[in-house]
């Protein structure tokens, strides 16, 4: 089962940079001020985990 992930909300990527991300540089492609999400890999869903801690 797959869950959503909290910290980039489905995204799969955050913000690092919002003042860039909001007013990019000339030539930007759009991912400069991103990063892939560390929580679920840049996937964007995380497994839920009914029992907290049994994973690792
Ligand atoms: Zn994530």
């Amino acid at each position: 089962m797959r869950d959503t992930c909290k910290t980039c909300q489905g995204n799969g990527e955050i913000i690092t940079d919002w003042d860039r991300y909001m007013h990019p540089n000339d030539g930007d492609v759009g991912d400069e001020a991103v990063a892939d999400c560390p929580d679920c890999d840049g996937i964007g869903t995380v497994t839920a985990s009914g029992a907290e801690g049994s994973e690792r």
